[in-house]
C-alpha cells in the first residue's frame, strides 16, 4: 500500500504514551504507526521534533470586528501557523438563531483554512427557544455571559457575513436566563460554557474604582475582583446540579475562582475548567499600558502560580486562547476604562505553553497534548479529533522545543495589528502543522485554501 504522507523520525505523543514511530497517513486519517518508512506520496522528516495532536482551541472570537467571511480567512491562517487545526468559535448573534445562524454557517464553510466548530451564545428567551435549532445545525454547545447585564450589559455581536460594521447591543443575562439556558442545554445533552463574572459586582466595582480616579491593569483587576468570579461559578453550578447539566467554565485564572471550581466538583457538579495562556504568562504587576486588558482581568503572580498548579493537578482541563481578532485603533483608549477588552492569542498559544510550561519543567509534553487537544475533543465531542492513533483524523503538529523566536506584531498574518507579547523571545514553536493529512503550515508559511476547513461533526461529549 502507498500512503499519502508519512511523518518520520518524531517522538509521537499518543493516548497510550509517547513513542518513537513514524506516522502513516492515508485519506486524511492516521493509518497506523510504524518503525518502517513505507512508500508514500510525501515524506515529512521530523527528526528532533515532537508530534502532538493538532491543537484544538476551544475559545476563539472572530467575526465580531470583521465579518466571518473575512475573519475566518485571516484567523484560521493564524491558527494554522500556530499549530491549531480545530478552531472553536464563540458565536454571538443579536437575532434569533433561525434567522442568523444559517448564513453564518454558510459563510464559515467557504472561509476556513482549518477545521472548526461553533459554540452559540444565548442572551434571551427567544434564543433559549432556538437552542434545539442550533443542535440540529451541528452547534451542540452553548455559552452564557454572566458578566453582561445591568450597567455593564453592552456587547458587540458578530457581524452578519459581508457586513463590515460593528454591531453593538445591550443584553441582560439575568439569573432567569442562566437557569433557562442550563435547563434547556441539559435536556439537549449539551454542555454550557460559562463566562463566570457576576455583572452586578463588576458594575459596582468599576464605578467605584473609576470614581476614585484609579487607572491601569491593577485597577482593572481590583474593579472586577476574583470573588465576583467565585460567586458566578457558585450560582451556575447550583443550577447545573438541579438540571444535570455539564458546565465548562471558560478563562479561569484566579486562585479564588479555581478554589470554587474544586469545591463545586466535590459537590458532584459535572464541571470542567479552562484557563488561557495569558493567566499563566502575564500578571498586572509591573505591566504598563492597556493592551492586556481582558475579562476576567490578568491577576497577580500568586494567582498565576495557582493557575499553573491547577493545570498540573487537573483542576484545569483545557487551555483556550480567548483569541479576539481586533485592532489597535479600537483597542487602546485614553485610560483602562476606555480601552477595549480582549486581544489576539492564537498564534502564541503553543510557544507560551512550551516556553513557560514544558521547557520550564512545569508541565510535560503529554500534559501539553491533553490541555491543548485531548480534553477539548472529549468534552465537546469532536469526532476524530484530539489524538494520534489509527482511524483518527491526521491532525498533527510537529513541535520544535528548541527553536527561539521573537514575537512580532502581525507575524501570524491575522487581522490584528498588535501583539500583547511583542518583543518577548520564546523557546519552543510549531514547525509543521498538518490538517487531515495535508501540510497547511511550515514555520509561519501557511499554504492552504479558504474553504478546505470543515465544520467538525459533534458527538455527545464526555
Ligand atoms: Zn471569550
Amino acid at each position: 500500500m502507498t500512503y499519502d504522507l508519512v511523518v518520520a523520525g518524531a517522538r509521537v505523543v499518543t493516548p497510550s504514551g509517547t513513542v518513537e514511530r513514524n506516522v502513516l497517513v492515508k485519506d486524511g486519517l492516521v493509518a497506523g504507526l510504524s518503525s518502517a518508512v513505507p512508500e508514500c506520496g510525501r515524506l515529512v522528516r521530523a527528526d528532533g521534533l515532537v508530534a502532538v495532536p493538532g491543537m484544538i482551541d476551544p475559545h476563539m472570537h472572530y467575526g465580531v470586528y470583521s465579518p466571518v467571511d473575512e475573519a475566518a480567512r485571516t484567523e484560521s491562517r493564524v491558527a494554522a501557523a500556530g499549530g491549531t487545526t480545530t478552531m472553536m468559535r464563540m458565536l454571538r448573534l443579536g437575532v434569533p438563531f433561525e434567522e442568523g445562524l444559517p448564513a453564518q454557517l454558510e459563510a464559515a464553510s467557504r472561509s476556513h483554512l482549518v477545521d472548526y466548530a461553533v459554540h452559540a451564545s444565548v442572551f434571551d428567551e427567544g434564543q433559549i427557544a432556538g437552542m434545539g435549532f442550533c443542535a440540529k445545525m451541528g452547534v451542540t454547545s452553548f455559552k452564557i455571559y454572566m458578566n453582561l447585564g445591568g450597567e455593564v450589559g453592552h456587547v458587540y455581536m458578530d457581524q452578519p457575513p459581508g457586513h463590515g460594521e460593528l454591531v453593538g447591543a445591550r443584553v441582560e443575562v439575568s439569573p432567569g436566563i442562566v437557569e433557562g439556558v442550563v435547563e434547556r442545554a441539559a435536556s439537549l445533552g449539551c454542555p454550557v460554557l460559562v463566562h463566570a463574572e457576576d455583572y452586578e459586582a463588576c458594575g459596582c466595582g468599576m464605578k467605584e474604582a473609576r470614581g476614585r480616579g484609579l487607572d491601569g491593569l491593577g485597577a482593572w483587576s481590583e474593579s472586577r475582583p476574583p470573588d465576583s468570579e467565585a460567586k458566578a461559578i457558585r450560582q451556575v453550578c447550583a443550577a447545573a446540579r438541579r438540571h444535570g447539566c455539564a458546565i465548562y467554565v471558560v478563562h479561569v485564572g484566579s486562585r479564588l475562582a479555581l478554589e470554587q471550581v474544586r469545591r463545586e466538583r466535590a459537590l458532584g457538579t459535572e464541571i470542567r475548567a479552562e484557563t488561557c495562556p495569558h493567566y499563566l504568562a502575564l500578571t498586572h504587576e509591573g505591566r504598563g499600558g492597556y493592551l492586556a486588558k481582558v475579562m476576567p482581568p490578568i491577576r497577580t503572580r500568586a494567582d498565576s502560580e495557582s493557575a499553573w498548579g491547577a493545570v498540573r493537578d487537573g483542576t484545569i482541563d483545557a487551555v483556550g486562547t480567548d483569541h479576539v481578532a481586533n485592532r489597535l485603533s479600537l483597542k487602546d483608549g485614553s485610560d483602562v476604562w476606555e480601552s477595549l477588552a480582549g486581544f489576539p492569542g492564537s498564534g502564541t498559544m503553543a510557544p507560551l505553553l512550551l516556553h513557560h510550561g514544558v521547557n520550564a519543567g512545569r508541565i510535560t509534553i503529554e500534559d501539553f497534548a491533553r490541555l491543548t487537544s485531548g480534553a477539548a475533543a472529549r468534552i465537546f465531542g469532536l469526532a476524530g479529533k484530539g489524538r494520534i492513533e489509527e482511524g483518527a483524523d491526521a491532525d498533527i503538529v510537529l513541535l520544535d522545543l528548541r527553536t527561539e523566536r521573537r514575537v512580532e506584531a502581525g507575524m501570524f498574518g491575522g487581522y490584528s495589528d498588535y501583539d500583547v507579547y511583542e518583543g518577548q523571545v520564546l523557546r519552543g514553536w510549531p514547525a509543521v502543522t498538518i490538517s487531515r493529512g495535508e501540510v497547511v503550515s511550515e514555520g509561519l508559511d501557511v499554504h492552504a485554501s479558504p474553504g478546505r476547513g470543515r465544520l467538525v461533526l459533534r458527538l455527545r461529549g464526555s
